[in-house]
């Protein structure tokens, strides 16, 4: 069968290795993985009962529009709920986004070094990819800004960055809305916002009222610790989420997911934990970084990425060799660290000396 010509080169999403395939090939009894910027410290235990009290009734389809954690995500935000629609793990809002608003042709703008699916779902709606490079791992908003065309539909600003780390700050970001044209969709991914306690973090809430043409993405699988639950949300103008609804799947979001979800957004102290201790983590990554000689993006989120002088994919083997998954492959010399428990930052700092 002859597949559309714009999905024939691309490669599938490649995910690690099993980590229980990694163990028995390395021969090795632990493994501590800190690939995949997700919480060392679990999910709260109240998202863990809402799990329980719903494993009565899986043989039901879940609310396909997820009504009561709709209402709840709204009344948190303050907004209202027909601004919020509910994904499959943000990349399903991603994803919704490209199919609603890219034609083959139109042109949508990104960083040269952030969120791989941005880029990947332009790619399947055969869209033109404008990539701007970083400045100093940070999004060059001014150099973005300068790209638009009349063709262009979708400008990407992952804040904190992913992979970088890095932010924009409140004022750079209203400037950067200000240039923008108000036909051109501004997609601000927030999956790390609950980490950043920064007074100069804008939060994408504040600015929705002045800008219909901004959308925020957030995750329940960062700070919340449900990355296997797949819960992700957008919110937007009512126009905006009424444009991508129809291409939501019926029920893309799982019962299971949307009950731990709604519990896990009630429990702000598993939240204020999470966040000191990605705190205490960032400070002792830093440290130790800056006393190897090494000197690291400044980070903002639960990851870190870090410029090894060497090889990041060596330094990546070495790493794994010795039981501690990174991340590399953002260029020849980086690697991005998830912040860890105390104990798991200790051990890849100790291995990571043991490498360099
Ligand atoms: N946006 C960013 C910036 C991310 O880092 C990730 C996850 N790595 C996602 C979106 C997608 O997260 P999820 O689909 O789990 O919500």
């Amino acid at each position: 069968m002859q597949v559309k010509p714009n999905i024939a080169n691309l490669p599938a999403y490649k995910p690690g290795k099993p980590v229980e395939d990694v163990k028995r090939e390395l021969g090795l009894t632990e493994i501590i993985k800190l690939a995949s910027n997700e919480n060392p410290f679990g999910c709260s235990p109240k998202a863990k009962e809402a799990i329980e009290r719903e494993l009565s009734g899986l043989s039901i389809y879940p609310d396909g529009a997820g009504v009561t954690l709709t209402n709840a995500l709204a009344k948190k935000h303050g907004v209202n709920a027909d601004q919020i629609i509910l994904g499959d793990g943000s990349d399903e809002i991603i994803l919704m986004l490209a199919r609603a608003y890219l034609s083959p042709g139109d042109e949508t703008i990104m960083a040269d070094l952030t969120f791989s699916q941005y880029k990947h779902n332009a790619q399947v709606e055969n869209a033109v990819i404008v990539e701007v490079p970083m400045a100093n791992g940070k999004h060059d908003l001014p150099a973005m800004a300068a790209r638009v065309t009349a063709k262009t539909k979708i400008i990407w600003v992952c804040n904190p960055n992913n992979p970088t780390g890095t932010i924009v700050t409140k004022n750079e970001l209203v400037a950067f809305l200000d240039q923008v044209p108000q036909n051109v969709m501004v997609v601000l991914d927030e999956a790390y916002c609950e980490y950043i306690e920064d007074p100069t973090y804008p939060d994408g809430l504040e600015l929705l009222p002045k800008y219909p043409n901004l959308v925020l993405l957030r995750t329940f699988s960062k700070i919340f610790g449900l990355a296997a639950l797949r819960v992700g949300y957008g919110i937007a103008s009512a126009d905006i989420i009424n444009d991508v609804n129809p291409i939501r799947p019926p029920f893309n979001t799982s019962r299971v997911g949307q009950a731990a979800a709604a519990a896990a957004l009630e429990d702000e102290a598993f939240i204020a934990y999470c966040r000191e201790q990605n705190k205490k983590g960032l400070q002792f990554l830093n440290a130790a970084f800056a006393e190897m000689g090494l000197t690291p993006f400044p980070a903002y989120g639960n990851f870190i990425m870090v410029d090894v002088k060497r090889s990041g994919y060596d330094v990546y083997d070495a790493l794994l060799r010795r039981g501690i998954i990174v991340r590399a492959g953002f260029g020849a010399n980086y690697i991005r660290i998830t912040v860890g428990s105390q104990e798991q930052n200790e051990k890849v700092i100790t291995a990571l000396k043991s490498v360099l």
